[in-house]
């Protein structure tokens, strides 16, 4: 095993839609060790595929407490194919280190995907964060970005901007909007 460079927003990799599996041979099995291995050496509840700059569709979760024995599951070519109702609750990610906003998901989903086996799983997830920590990683193999579903674009605006992290995809005055005539606004 061994630990991979995370990308890190912001980075055209994190952008890019990714491929289908179809091997499951040894190289997609060391994939999934390196990528597990890099998820908890940096205390992540999940990883994606292009976040260790490999644009497949595999992603990575293991959502037990710090006390538990760890419990991974290796998503091959994921796809929510039922999801419904709505729920709110901070997420942050390893490609944007010390960023941390609400973020609106579904709040009941079920996912199909295939294994190390190529064998096809199902899996029910609502109200917790395995259902949240699916739909941010299944995210990522379309090339999308929590940043895109933050509850408030101004406090995701903030927090990257905190870090140093703003990018250039953002225009931060599209998002606030100076009614005319209070051009002088105070900001505390
Ligand atoms: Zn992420």
């Amino acid at each position: 095993m061994a630990k991979l460079q995370l990308v890190l927003y912001p980075s055209d990799t994190l952008n890019q839609k990714t491929k289908k599996i179809t091997r499951f041979d040894s190289a997609t099995r060391r994939l999934a060790q390196d990528m597990l291995e890099t998820m908890y050496a940096n205390n992540g509840v999940g990883l994606a595929a292009p976040q260790v700059g490999v644009l497949k569709r595999m992603m990575v979760i293991d959502v037990s407490g710090e006390d538990e024995p760890r419990k991974p599951t290796v998503f091959i070519n994921p796809e929510i194919i039922e999801s419904s109702g709505e729920m709110t609750g901070n997420e942050g990610c390893l490609s944007f280190p010390g960023v941390f906003f609400e973020v609106r998901r579904r709040s009941r989903i079920v996912v199909k995907f295939q294994n190390l086996a190529g064998k096809e799983q199902k899996l029910a997830a609502a109200d917790n964060l395995l259902c949240r920590a699916i739909q941010h990683e299944l995210d990522h193999l379309e090339g999308q970005l929590f940043v895109d579903k933050a509850v408030s674009k101004l406090a995701a605006e903030l927090e990257l901007s905190k870090n140093g992290l703003l990018g250039e995809t953002i225009d931060i005055a599209q998002t606030v909007k100076i009614p005319a005539g209070e051009t002088e606004l105070m900001f505390g």
